[in-house]
Order: structure tokens, then sequence, then C-alpha cells
């Protein structure tokens, strides 16, 4: 599943391609994933987009008109920047011809995706908006402590519940608990403030490289191939390989088909 680094590095990847780019073609190959409706969609033809941002999971598409494209590419969602010409992928789903001959594709394997075109002040609608928590790279520290001192249970799951705060997922939260030394499974009780400190420090340091690392991979190799960019990760995925801080090998635990990944040796569950 995507995660802020994918999206931040897919951003930044289409946001100078779609500048002053007016749309001119519209299809909806799959359209049930438009939740607000395929032939609403249409209306998006002679618009442009203004700026895409991203909040937790979602991308945004501001339109020339106060109204917002908001999407969330769940687990298998890509987006393609093509010439039209180019030979359609697999589970076609949205496409949005440009007046340069391009085109903005979207495919999703597995189908689960979300776009909602809606008013700009009607975005708080979208459902998992209202119960969504703050982006995670918008918070300062002060926030975050003052957000994590509610919540009580394994540090792993409040990192991921997008309610605390948004844009974690499985894959980012192994990276940052390893980088904080935290086990995943540690209660947040059982955290001094030294902890919620380095958690912190570990989220804003690992989601600004990965944002980095996953940039520049894109800006070379472009988008359509991968949902998500995975190879500079330390722990995630690396069962039984060597911890890169100490050498014990990364423990592995699936549950529920998502795997976690951590460092006995570094990362205690009783300090
Ligand atoms: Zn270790």
């Amino acid at each position: 599943m995507p995660e802020i680094p994918d999206l931040e590095a897919i951003r930044h990847y289409l946001a100078p391609r779609l500048e002053g780019r007016t749309i001119t073609k519209v299809a909806v190959p799959i359209p049930w994933l438009v939740r607000t409706g395929a032939d609403e969609f249409q209306t998006l033809a002679g618009h442009r987009f203004v700026e895409i941002s991203r909040r937790g999971k979602f991308l945004q598409f501001q339109l020339d008109d106060e109204r917002v494209l908001t999407i969330n590419a769940m687990l298998t969602g890509r987006f393609h920047w093509v010439e039209a010409e180019t030979k359609k992928p697999g589970q076609l789903a949205v496409v949005l011809g440009f007046d340069d001959g391009h085109e903005l594709r979207y495919s999703d394997m597995r189908r689960m995706g979300r776009f909602y075109l809606t008013e700009a002040d009607q975005v708080d609608a979208i459902p998992q908006f209202e119960k969504m928590g703050p982006d995670v790279m918008a918070i300062d520290e002060a926030q975050f402590t003052a957000l994590i001192a509610k919540r009580r249970g394994q540090i792993k799951n409040t990192l991921t519940n997008q309610e605390f705060v948004a844009g974690i997922g499985n894959a980012y939260s192994d990276e940052i608990l390893w980088e904080a030394k935290l086990h995943p499974h540690r209660k947040r009780s059982t955290m001094d403030d030294d902890d919620i400190h380095r958690l912190f420090e570990a989220t804003r340091s690992v989601l600004e490289r990965s944002s980095a690392a996953v940039s520049s991979i894109v800006q070379s190799e472009g988008i359509g191939r991968k949902e998500e960019w995975r190879e500079h990760l330390t722990v995630h995925r690396k069962a039984s390989e060597p911890c890169p801080r100490c050498g014990t090998p990364i423990k592995g635990q699936t549950r529920g088909g998502s795997e976690t990944n951590y460092c006995v040796q570094c990362q205690p569950l009783f300090a």
C-alpha cells in the first residue's frame, strides 16, 4: 500500500507535468471507483489542475473552479503519465487526457481505489475524512505529544491508526520504530518523555529521508511501473537478515496478512 514517501514522490512527479495543461478527454473504464458518479466526472473536461496536495494516504488535485479531485489508491492503485498511444495497462480504471497529448491514467489490480470529485468545502464529507487525524508531516512535536498522550494501545497499532495521525502504514511504522528503538508491541502507557521524543524525531527523519529516496527513483524511472517503492527500507520485509545496527537477525511476524519486522536486540519490549 502506498504510504507518504510514495505519494509525495508521485505528487512531485506529476505537479510540473500537469501545470497549465487542460483536460481534453475523460474516460472511466471502471466507473464504480468514482464514488461521486462517473457522469459528473465528465465535467472535468475543459478544466485544469492548479495544485496537488496530500492528506494522509489521499492525493488531492485542486481544479481551477473550486472543485477538488480526491484519490485514495488503497492497496494496488497505480498512476501513469504516458503519451496517449502507449499500450494500456491491466485494470485501467480512469483516464484523463491532456492538451499536450499525455494521459494521466489510474489502474488498480484489486479495484479498491476511490475517487471523489467534490466542491473544495465538501472535502470533509468524504468517508474517512471526518475521523481522520492530522497528516503526520503537518504537526509539530507538541501536537504529536498531545495526541499520543490520549492513546493507550500498542505503539505500532497507534502509529498506523489513521484516526491518530494520517499517512503511516505497515511498512513505514516498522522503519520508524526500528529507528526509534521501540518494540512494535510496546504499550504507549509504558513510554516516557524520551521515548515519545525519539518516536517523533524518527517519524520525521524516516519519512523525510524516504520521501527524498523515492522521489529520486521516481524522477528517473517514472511512476507507472509500481504503486510503492521499498528498495531503500532497513527492516521491513527483511526477516532473518542481519539488523544493520547490531547484526541480530531481524524478526518477522505475520498477522492478518501483514508483516511486522523488528530487532529483538535494539527494540526490547521491556526497557
Ligand atoms: Zn539490532
